[in-house]
C-alpha cells in the first residue's frame, strides 16, 4: 500500500486579485423576471472552496414566495416566448456559446473555486457544456414535424411540434456548467420558459451562466434562477403549480422518485437523469494498455464524482494481476492538490460528507475482505482530499460493488467469462453507463445487446457528446439529454387531421 499519495507541489496558475475579479463578476442574487433581487426576507447562504474550506461568497436564499415569484414570471413570460421565431431563439443560443468561450477562464475558474476540479478538467466542462447552446442553437431550426396520408387516404395528417411550456429544471453540483446548459438550451430551443434551481454546494457557475443568457438577449422571464439552502421548500409552490408542465432533475435517484410521486399529482412531464453504479468489463482479449487508460479515464474524471464513473472495475481472471497493477501504478502517480495548482490532476471531494462517505466506503470493503492495492486514506488536514485508490480482491456483498461511490475509489472484481461479467454487470438497479474493453467485436456487440445500460463505451473511457443521447435506463432514470433526442423532452406533438382537398 502507498503511504503516501503523490502531493501537487506547483505553482499555482491564479493569484488572489484574478479570483476577487471573478467572484465580483458573478451575480448573487435570485433572477426573476430578468433582474437580480435579493430574498424576500433577506435570507442568504455561503458558498465554500473544498479546497481550503473559506468562504468564496454570499448568495441570497430563495424563499417559497420567491420561488411562487420565479415561477409565475416563467408562466408569464410562456405565450410570446413560444411565438418567437425558431431562427430567433437559434441566435440566442448561438450568441450565448460565443459568450461562453470569452468567458471560458473566468467559468472554468469558478468551477474550480466551488466544486475542487483542476482547471485543465473545468476548461474541458466548459468546452462540453459550451456545446450544448450550439448543438440546440442548430437543432432550434431543425425540428421538423411531417405530413402524410392516411393509409385510408380519406384525410392529411399533419404532425406538428410545440413548446411543452413552462418547466423546473434542478441541477446537481458536480457538473455547475454542463448540467445546466444541457437543460436550459433544449429548453431555449423549443420554446419553453423556465425556473432553474442550481446546487447549494456549486450554485456560482449557474448564477454566471444566466447572466451569459441575460447578455445573449434571453428575453425577461424565459429563464428564472433560484439557489436556496431548502431545495424541499422552494420546490413545493412550483411543483404544485397548475401552470407548470414539466420538471427536468438530474441528481440522486431517491430524490427524482420523490419528484416523480410529486410529479403524479399534476401528470407532469418528467426526465430524470439519476444515479449510476457504472461497470467497466475488461476482457482477457483487450488491449491492456487501453482498457488501463480508459479505467483511469472512467474512474478519476472529476475525481469519480461523476454519475458516468466506472464504480466497479470487472476484469477478467486470467488478466486480473496485471491490469490491477497497471492501474494502481497510474492512479498513484496522479498529482493530488487544490485544482488551481498547475501540476493538480486530482482535486478535493465536494465537502466533509463526500470525504466521510468515500472512508465509510473503503473501511467496509476492507472489513468484508478487500485488500488495498493503493490508497485508501485521507490526504492532508486541509480541504477534503482523498488519495486515488484501487481496491483487489472485492467481495460482490461490498458496499463499493452495490452502490454508487462517487469518489476516487476503483473496486477490481473478477469475472470467469462472459456469460459471468453480463451477470455481475446487470447486478444492479441501476443502468447509466458502463464500458467494454475487447478486441472482439463480435463479443462486443454481443455483450452490448444483453448489457442494461443507456451508455456504453467500447475501448472508451469518456463517450459524453453533446451531439448524442444521454440518458439511463431502470434506476438511472427516464429521457435523453443531448442529442436529436434532448429537444423532444421539451415539446409536445400535436396531431392535426386535416380534410382532403
Ligand atoms: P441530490 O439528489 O442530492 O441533489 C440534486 C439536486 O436536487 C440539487 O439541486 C438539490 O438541491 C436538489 N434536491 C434535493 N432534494 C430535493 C427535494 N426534496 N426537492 C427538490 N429538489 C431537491 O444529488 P447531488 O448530490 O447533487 O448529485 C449527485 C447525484 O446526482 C448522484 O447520484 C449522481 O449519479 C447524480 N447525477 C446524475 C447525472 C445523470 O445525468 N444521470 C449527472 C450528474 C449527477
Amino acid at each position: 500500500m502507498a503511504e503516501h499519495a503523490v502531493l501537487a507541489t506547483g505553482k499555482s496558475s491564479v493569484t488572489a486579485e484574478r479570483i476577487q475579479e471573478v467572484l465580483d463578476r458573478t451575480p448573487k442574487g435570485l433572477l426573476i423576471n430578468g433582474q437580480w433581487r435579493e430574498a424576500s426576507d433577506g435570507g442568504s447562504f455561503d458558498v465554500e472552496n473544498p479546497a481550503t474550506g473559506e468562504v468564496l461568497a454570499t448568495l441570497a436564499s430563495a424563499t417559497p414566495e420567491d420561488a411562487q415569484a420565479a415561477m409565475d414570471a416563467a408562466a408569464q413570460a410562456q405565450a410570446d416566448w413560444a411565438r418567437t421565431a425558431p431562427r430567433e431563439r437559434a441566435e440566442i443560443l448561438r450568441r450565448a456559446f460565443d459568450l461562453v468561450q470569452e468567458r471560458r477562464d473566468d467559468l472554468a475558474l469558478l468551477m474550480t473555486l466551488e466544486m475542487g476540479k483542476p482547471l485543465a478538467e473545468a476548461n474541458g466542462e466548459v468546452t462540453y457544456g459550451g456545446e450544448f447552446l450550439r448543438w440546440f442553437s442548430e437543432e432550434a431550426v431543425r425540428h421538423y414535424g411531417r405530413n402524410a396520408s392516411t393509409p385510408e387516404g380519406n384525410l392529411q395528417m399533419v404532425v406538428r411540434h410545440k413548446p411543452v411550456g413552462p418547466c423546473y429544471l434542478i441541477t446537481p453540483w458536480n457538473f455547475p456548467l454542463a448540467m445546466a446548459t444541457r437543460k436550459v438550451a433544449p429548453a431555449v430551443a423549443a420554446g419553453c420558459t423556465m425556473v432553474l434551481k442550481s446546487a447549494k454546494l456549486t450554485p456560482l457557475t449557474s448564477q454566471y451562466f444566466a447572466q451569459i443568457m441575460l447578455d445573449a438577449g434571453l428575453p425577461d422571464g424565459v429563464l428564472n434562477v433560484v439557489a436556496s439552502t431548502s431545495a424541499s421548500a422552494v420546490s413545493k409552490p412550483i411543483m404544485s403549480d397548475p401552470r407548470l408542465r414539466k420538471i427536468s432533475f438530474t441528481g440522486s435517484t431517491p430524490v427524482g422518485k420523490q419528484l416523480m410521486k410529486d410529479a403524479a399529482d399534476s401528470v407532469l412531464r418528467t426526465s430524470m437523469e439519476l444515479g449510476g453504479n457504472g461497470p467497466l468489463l475488461v476482457f482477457q482479449d483487450a488491449d491492456l494498455d487501453k482498457a488501463v487508460a480508459g479505467a483511469v479515464a472512467a474512474k478519476m474524471r472529476n475525481m469519480g464524482e461523476a454519475c458516468t464513473a466506472a464504480n466497479r472495475i470487472l476484469v477478467e481472471e486470467s488478466v486480473a494481476e496485471e491490469f490491477t497493477s497497471r492501474l494502481a501504478q497510474k492512479l498513484s502517480e496522479l498529482a493530488v492538490g487544490d485544482g488551481t495548482l498547475e501540476d493538480s490532476t486530482v482535486g478535493p471531494l465536494v465537502d466533509a460528507n463526500a470525504l466521510e462517505s468515500v472512508t465509510a466506503f473503503v473501511d467496509d470493503a476492507v472489513a468484508k475482505g478487500a485488500r488495498v492495492v493503493t490508497g485508501g486514506h485521507r490526504v492532508g488536514e486541509k480541504g477534503y482530499f482523498y488519495a486515488p485508490t484501487v481496491l483487489a480482491d472485492v467481495p460482490e456483498d461490498a458496499r463499493v460493488s452495490c452502490e454508487e461511490i462517487f469518489g476516487p475509489v476503483a473496486p477490481v472484481i473478477t469475472f470467469t467469462d462472459e456469460d459471468d461479467a453480463v451477470r455481475i454487470a446487470n447486478t444492479t438497479e441501476h443502468g447509466l453507463a458502463s464500458y467494454v474493453f475487447t478486441e472482439d467485436y463480435k463479443r462486443a456487440y454481443r455483450v452490448a445487446d444483453r448489457i442494461e445500460f443507456g451508455l456504453l463505451g467500447l475501448n472508451l473511457g469518456v463517450i459524453s457528446n453533446a451531439a448524442a443521447p444521454f440518458g439511463g435506463v431502470k434506476q438511472s432514470g427516464i429521457g435523453r439529454e443531448g442529442g436529436s433526442e434532448g429537444i423532444e423532452e421539451y415539446s409536445i406533438v400535436q396531431y392535426i387531421g386535416v380534410e382532403n382537398h
